[in-house]
């Protein structure tokens, strides 16, 4: 096992209906002028956003509506120039990962003075200037972001879509699991390929294999996803199944999975490349790539981690390893399968390989992908998983 230091110091605040009462403390404990951002209008629909301001009585509240799906930096440059006016003291970022991803980096750009999309090309600069503390109220479970410090923003200028650190997790952060019983099919779907892919990219680690709490951390949050994704397609107001996919978003990614292991990711890299070109959902591109993925990585050297996974995910006994592995792939594919996505790239309407060399040379260029993954890929390889994916 590496060495590792865990630090977390969100609050945790679980459960149906508890923010009617707790918010305003949670939020004014920072002060009193309020920006309250959210995406295209899901919360006004559901009635959320009504009880929120309900719930904030005596704050002073400035608005950011319209963050987008795969926030674009043109919502923080407007969150910037609000913070600043308004001279904000705590952001209640209330949606998805979208939403709380791009307050997290307005709470950066209250401090800088220049475009906010250097603070994303560049962390470092985040972390020499102060953060604006954040409460959320998470409505929908897929990202983690509402218990860590990262966050994915795209520039349509020059197609990117990079993921940035901060120095802080949110301060507060509401799960309250029935908010996302008018979560669609789709956005259902996605969040819960989003979370098993946070778990996969951190469990097929060169270094994890020995550490036991870990696997089993990640092998019981994978369980809980295969097991409850479908039931809330299902049966979208099931609470168990919303409560179990709403904790295992924030378990697979709070950080405890990568204690004391390497950590370099790969699908999400590539999936980055997707959503930046074609703005496709996020959860449904890693769903599509994940198990072409597996068949590239898999090989005899790698074949202890997929037997253990197919073991102790997938249940599938035997004593023919080889077979294990295969068979923990194949229910993969399978389960992927069943949640009513696409599971091609033409499925997402990208019919062509046209951008394929230019995917490849910026995934494997932005996270090094040819010198650090779980197995490494060279731009060749990130283009032969990308035509696999067509069909
Ligand atoms: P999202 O982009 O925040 O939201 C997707 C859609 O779901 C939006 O149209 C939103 O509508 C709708 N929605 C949200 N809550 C709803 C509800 N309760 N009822 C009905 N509709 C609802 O989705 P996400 O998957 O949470 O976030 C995806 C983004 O996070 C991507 O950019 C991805 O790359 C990034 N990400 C971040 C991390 C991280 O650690 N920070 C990790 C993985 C991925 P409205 O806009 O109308 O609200
Ligand atoms: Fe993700």
């Amino acid at each position: 096992m590496e060495n590792f230091t865990f630090h977390n110091t969100t609050d945790i605040r679980f459960g149906k209906d508890r923010f009617d009462q707790e918010l305003k403390d949670a939020v004014s404990q920072f002060g009193n002028r309020v920006l309250l951002t959210y995406g295209g209008g899901s919360i006004k629909k559901s009635g959320l956003y009504d009880r929120v301001m309900k719930a904030l009585p005596g704050l002073q509240v400035t608005e950011l509506a319209g963050i987008e799906p795969n926030p674009k930096i043109a919502s923080v440059r407007e969150g910037q120039k609000l913070v600043k006016e308004n001279d904000i003291d705590v952001i209640l970022a209330v949606g998805g990962g979208s939403v709380i991803d791009a307050s997290k980096v307005i709470a950066s750009a209250k401090f800088y003075e220049g475009d906010p999309w250097d603070l994303v090309l560049d962390s470092k600069k985040r972390f020499a200037i102060d953060q604006l503390p954040i409460v959320d109220i998470l409505t929908l479970s897929a990202t983690g972001t509402e218990m860590n410090t990262g966050s994915v923003i795209s520039n349509p200028e020059t197609t990117q879509k990079l993921g940035t650190g901060g120095p802080n997790t949110p301060a507060v952060s509401f799960l309250d699991p029935s908010l996302t019983y008018t979560v669609s099919k789709w956005q259902t779907a996605a969040g819960s390929i989003d979370i098993f892919s946070h778990l996969t990219e951190q469990y097929f680690d060169q270094k994890g294999y020995e550490n036991d709490v870990r696997n089993g951390l990640i092998e019981g949050i994978m369980r809980a996803v295969i097991k409850w994704a479908p039931v809330a397609l299902k049966d979208p107001e099931n609470y168990d199944a919303r409560a179990n996919l709403m904790w295992a978003s924030t378990m697979a990614l709070n950080g405890l999975p990568r204690t004391g292991n390497v950590n370099s990711w790969t699908v999400h890299p590539i999936e980055h490349e997707l959503s930046a070109y074609y703005d496709i959902t996020h959860g449904v591109g890693l769903g599509i790539l994940t198990p072409h993925w597996m068949d590239f990585v898999y090989s005899e050297a790698t074949r202890p981690w997929f037997v253990s996974f197919g073991r102790n995910v997938w249940n599938i006994t035997g004593d023919d390893d080889d077979l294990i592995a295969k068979e923990a792939i194949a229910k993969t594919r399978e389960w992927l399968a069943s949640l009513e996505v696409p599971t091609t790239l033409p499925g997402v309407d990208i019919e062509t390989d046209e951008n394929f060399a230019a995917m490849a040379a910026s995934a494997v260029k932005v996270n090094k992908l040819d010198q650090k993954a779980f197995v490494t890929m060279t731009e060749k390889d990130v283009v032969s998983l990308l035509e696999a994916s067509m069909k």
